[in-house]
């Protein structure tokens, strides 16, 4: 009886081993923790090389650093939701932006989210921004006073796009606009800005002169009142996963004529599937994930924030205990960035968050 019952126990620990490694989750795997839930509790990033892993929507990174609440031509959005955080090299490309931008003119930025301290899918919004590597910036000008936080948290967006026509509100638009997203697309670091369909459109119809830009200019749901600028991997990030590249055409062509049509705005039907973010747990992320929440944090917010009037930044600050954030990364070849195949639209199995 003895020998029967240890027989089927070792037959049963084996089906329940088959039953994992077929990709299914075992009864009981319910149990273990959202990956939403732990890296939404972060609160610093992790002392680490910057390394970002896995993919934008499935992801993490470890050796962040914050854009300043404030800076000389900038002012973070929504500071509740402490969504400051990416890739060293987004953040100064941030920084960099907002100085760029005020030289063309454009008076300074108000920024959206970028990420979680450590990445890692969100409680709420977004299903990517989860590397470090992704940034939303509002297309409302930065006002000429500093909001308060208050206003940051409550101040509603103005959408640039009529919702009925999918085209851009006219009187709303601005050759300011057009040259924040030239500059924008002008990084050779910047691998794709999505906007709305209406936003893309009007830049078809109205850049003159170099248009070489558009092709980094993605059409996509949402968008209406930020655009989202995406980096590619970084160096060192050997389990960065690089998105499929654009094309290299402008891309004002059928593609952009299938978003006029009533297909992409069409209502889901049949049962909803979860949202990634829903289901997601530490055994769907990248393996490194792991070790990412367990990485030290940094002795303060300052020490690994970047910018600001007067205030401590990465440069001058004391270090970091170790191991120290790598600082002073070099920027990015064109080169390093692969090729370019066409590639269509996505269909409109899931509406992203903003
Ligand atoms: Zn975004």
């Amino acid at each position: 009886m003895k020998t029967f019952l240890t027989a089927a126990t070792r037959l049963a620990a084996a089906a329940v081993a088959a039953f994992a490694l077929s990709g299914f989750e075992a009864p009981g795997a319910h149990a273990e923790e959202l990956a939403k839930n732990l890296f939404g509790a972060q609160k610093l990033p992790s002392v680490a090389q910057p390394r970002s892993y896995g993919f934008y929507s499935k992801g993490c990174f470890s050796g962040g650093m914050a854009i300043a609440t404030d800076g000389p031509t900038w002012q973070a959005m929504r500071l509740s939701r402490n969504r400051r955080w990416g890739h060293p090299t987004m953040i100064r490309l941030i920084e960099r932006l907002s100085h760029d931008a005020v030289a063309d003119g454009w008076p300074g930025l108000l920024l959206g989210d970028i990420s979680q301290p450590r990445g890692g899918p969100m409680l709420t919004g977004h299903a990517s921004h989860q590397i470090g590597l992704d940034a939303d910036i509002w297309f409302t000008p930065m006002p000429d006073r500093r909001l308060t936080p208050t206003e940051r948290e409550n101040m509603s967006a103005t959408s640039l796009v009529n919702p009925k026509t999918h085209r851009v509100i006219d009187r709303l638009w601005t050759p300011a606009h057009e040259r924040l997203l030239k500059r924008a697309a002008s990084y050779p670091e910047v691998e794709r800005i999505l906007v709305n369909p209406g936003i893309k459109k009007k830049l078809c119809d109205t850049v003159t002169g170099d248009r070489s830009w558009l092709h980094k200019i993605r059409p996509f749901w949402g968008h209406d009142y930020h655009f989202h600028v995406r980096i590619g991997c970084q160096p060192g990030s050997t389990g960065c996963k690089a998105q499929e590249p654009t094309p290299k055409s402008d891309g004002c062509d059928k593609s952009l004529a299938w978003w006029f049509t009533e297909e992409p705005w069409r209502p889901a039907t049949g049962p909803q599937k979860p949202r990634a973010r829903d289901v997601m747990t530490m055994a769907s992320l990248p393996k490194e994930c792991r070790v990412v929440l367990t990485q030290p944090e940094p002795v303060s917010e300052a020490a690994v924030t970047l910018g600001g009037f007067g205030a401590t930044t990465v440069a001058d600050a004391p270090a970091p205990s170790a191991p120290q954030v790598e600082l002073g990364q070099p920027p990015v070849p064109a080169s390093a960035f692969a090729p370019t195949p066409v590639k269509r639209p996505p269909l409109p199995v899931q509406r992203p968050a903003r």
